[in-house]
């Protein structure tokens, strides 16, 4: 395992310094994290660190993506245990500002996510995506990369990062990472630490569910309803309150109707429900039509 000493940048003059130091001449490539790191994030970090380049973590559980206080309170916290797994991979530096540092007294002035953010997380969580975008518009302006690096898991929020780079100017490359799945199928996520077995074993649903349509595509099958209710169908038999489950056109992350399917278009399903009132989600890439 490469090793490097990680320095901790707690405030903005420190990453200030830290950013100010390195050469013009090694590319710099962020990987946003709110921590409880698991081995998604550190493929993340992994990828981050390719051609040398230097690897700069963020560590924010950032409020304005929380639309409830308890799911805030709630979420994991193991800074230490993610500051030694981020040194044992080579990350040179993690920025953990606290609220202070990252807002100062308040932010008024926010990002909003327009039409791909409306759907799925969207819909489900009012002022998430505005919130998390807010948040990686100041990350990319205080760590000025040349890259930044996503998890494909949250696909929307993939999406609204790359849109908000093309929209909003920032010569930052967004770069998609697949995701990381236990062996059974299930996607890494911290949130997986609140299931017991039982409820682990309810979660395979969304797994499988996204199997079973991406074997029905394979097989030629384009009817959008007739896949939206396989989604729905297979999550709801292993046990999955089911939030949503849909084709969606990939350029534009936006629901699929028979009526507006056309060839050619790149097609993916993304699900997501509760299992012992976690919030679980999920997606896959099919393919074009
Ligand atoms: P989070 O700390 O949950 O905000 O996630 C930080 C980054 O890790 C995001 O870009 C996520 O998409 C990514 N990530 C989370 N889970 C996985 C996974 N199972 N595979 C790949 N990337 C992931």
């Amino acid at each position: 395992m490469p090793r490097t000493s990680l320095r901790l940048l707690k405030t903005r003059e420190e990453l200030r310094a830290w950013r100010a130091a390195q050469s013009p001449s090694r590319e710099v490539h962020l990987v946003p994290t709110m921590g409880a790191l698991h081995e998604g994030h550190l493929s993340l970090f992994r990828q981050a660190r390719r051609h040398g380049a230097s690897a700069i973590a963020s560590l924010f559980v950032n409020p304005l993506q929380f639309e409830r206080k308890e799911d805030l309170e709630n979420y994991p916290r193991t800074v230490e245990q993610d500051c030694a797994q981020m040194e044992a991979i080579g990350v040179e530096a993690v920025y953990m500002p606290d609220l202070a540092d990252m807002y100062g007294d308040g932010c008024q002035v926010t990002v909003e996510a327009g039409p791909g953010g409306e759907h799925f997380e969207g819909a489900a969580r009012p002022g998430h995506f505005g919130g998390m975008l807010t948040v990686v518009h100041k990350l990319f302006q205080r760590v000025q990369p040349k890259r930044a690096f996503f998890g494909e898991k949250d696909a929307q929020q993939l999406f609204l990062v790359r849109r908000m780079a093309l929209d909003l100017d920032f010569p930052v490359e967004v770069v998609g990472c697949p995701i990381v799945r236990e062996d059974d199928g299930l996607a890494l996520s911290s949130r997986n630490v609140h299931l017991s077995p039982a409820g682990r074993e309810q979660a395979l649903g969304l797994s499988r569910a996204l199997v079973a349509v991406a074997n029905s595509f394979e097989k030629g099958s384009r009817e959008v309803s007739h896949l939206n209710d396989l989604l729905r169908t297979s999550m709801e038999q292993s046990g999955v309150d089911v939030a949503y489950a849909k084709i969606i056109d990939d350029a534009r992350f936006l629901p699929l109707e028979d009526s507006g399917a056309k060839a050619g278009q790149a097609w993916r399903a993304v699900v997501a429900g509760r299992v012992e009132g976690v919030h679980l989600l999920d997606n896959r890439f099919l393919g074009r039509a």
